[in-house]
């Protein structure tokens, strides 16, 4: 980042020096107002600082004599000052200073600078889609936005981007809002804001020539996130759409977070199915969806055999090694819709939708089969199957089910273990 620092003091030029230099900057220094003046007629800076004393000018004098001649007018301008009195700092903003920088702060002078820098050299790596319907203005923005390093996927019509969208993960959306297409940018915004949790968290920047407030309104309460007038001044455009990217990735990178806390505080350590808490979460929608629908749910409680007889012979640890062993087998006979999680200890739950009694025994059986044969780490493994299922019209909840279930498998058990007991509903009512 080019910065042009106008200082008559070698202290406060060395001080500058230093603290720019952390960050990579290499400032061009002058030591009065009219050798900063003919500096700026060769190169406009990216950043110009300014000392109130300049030595032959002040600084007032100084941005009148730019404005006149037109230069820099682009430019952020930080005067640094010691002079801190509200009618001073007015007096700065109003002749055009952007930021006023105290000498007693010079931390503050790091920050702006390195804010700038951000900006500026525009590290970020972006995926943008823009749609655009005019060729003129659409290679004259996606070459801006090529030269910042973004990737840019251009389209001419709404329709265009709402498949993109669906197909590719995106940054920021930048759309025109009178398009060639059937829809129009605003209702390409609608759809969008309308549509999965990851098309509404994407940020969209409304571009548009339509200049008044009440419209700009209007696109904004439809959803867009930011919305810029065309012809627009390159470093508005680029400052809001980095804004946007930077918004998009804090929250990405929450959202991550989140779901990396949530998937933990559900997921059982050792074998990595879901836990008691997770069973208990959703348990009750699937009851309930059930119940609703009318469509049978059935549940399947499986407890390892003697398992603490496996622990006192072979040690915790190879005991552990069993637990994940049996998880993993519970895992490849289950469907994408079934529930499977480790209820406590030695002890495991599965939850079959659309799946009645009898199919629901059918799986248990072919489930104890298999883990009789598994022998994990060479351990000769049982278990015992509690089978029992929703009776949908009397509304009932989990706990009705996995009593039931729990009784079935006390029958197993009692009845000789290695075996698969269903819940005999019939029997209980009379
Ligand atoms: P049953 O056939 O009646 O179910 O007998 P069991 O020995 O399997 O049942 P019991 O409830 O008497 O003992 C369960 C054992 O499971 C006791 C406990 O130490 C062991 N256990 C529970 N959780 C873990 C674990 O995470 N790792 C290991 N290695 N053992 C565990
Ligand atoms: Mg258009
Ligand atoms: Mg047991
Ligand atoms: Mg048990």
């Amino acid at each position: 980042m080019r910065t042009l620092v106008a200082e008559p003091s070698k202290t406060y030029r060395n001080i500058i020096r230093n603290i720019l230099e952390e960050d990579g900057l290499d400032p061009v220094f002058v030591e009065n107002g009219k050798e900063a003046i003919e500096s700026l007629k060769i190169d406009c800076p990216d950043i110009i600082l300014v000392s109130h004393q300049l030595g032959d000018i002040d600084s007032f004098e100084f941005i009148r004599l730019i404005n006149n001649q037109g230069l820099c007018l682009d430019s952020p301008k930080f005067l640094i000052t010691s002079n801190n009195s509200l009618e001073f700092r007015r007096k700065c903003y109003d002749i055009g200073y952007t930021e006023i920088l105290l000498k007693s702060d010079i931390g503050a002078l790091q920050v702006s600078c390195r804010s700038m820098l951000q900006y500026k050299s525009c590290f970020i790596k972006a995926n943008i889609l823009y749609v655009e319907d005019v060729a003129s203005t659409a290679a004259y923005t996606s070459n801006l936005m090529t030269n910042y390093g973004w990737n840019v996927d251009h389209v001419e019509t709404a329709e265009e981007a709402l498949s993109n969208v669906k197909q590719s993960d995106y940054d920021l959306l930048i759309t025109d809002l009178i398009l060639a297409g059937k829809l129009s940018g605003i209702n390409l915004i609608e759809e969008l804001r309308a549509g999965s949790s990851r098309e509404r968290s994407l940020p969209i920047l409304a571009l548009s020539g339509w200049n008044d407030l009440l419209r700009q309104v209007y696109v904004l309460q439809r959803g867009a996130s930011d919305f810029i007038s065309k012809p627009f001044q390159e470093n508005d455009f680029k400052a809001r759409a980095i804004n946007l990217i930077h918004n998009k990735r804090k929250n990405d990178q929450h959202d991550k977070a989140k779901s990396y806390l949530k998937h933990k505080a559900h997921t059982d350590a050792l074998t990595t199915l879901c836990n008691r808490h997770c069973i208990l979460e959703y348990s009750e929608k699937l009851c309930k969806d059930a119940t609703e629908t009318d469509v049978p749910l059935s549940l399947l409680i499986i407890d390892l055999d003697f398992f603490k007889k496996i622990n006192d012979s072979f040690g915790h640890s190879q005991g552990d090694k069993v637990l994940h062993e049996v998880a993993g087998q519970l895992k490849s006979h289950s469907r994408d819709t079934d529930l499977i999680g480790r209820w406590g200890g030695e002890e495991f739950l599965i939850i079959l939708p659309h799946c009645d009694l009898e199919i629901a025994v059918e799986r248990a059986e072919k489930l104890r089969m298999d883990i009789e044969t598994l022998k994990p780490h060479n351990i000769p493994v049982t278990v015992s199957i509690g089978v029992s299922t929703l009776i949908t019209e009397n509304n009932e909840s989990f706990d009705e089910l996995l009593r039931r279930a729990d009784k079935a498998l006390y029958e197993a058990k009692e009845s000789g273990r290695n075996k698969v007991v269903k819940f005999n509903t019939s029997a209980e009512i009379k």
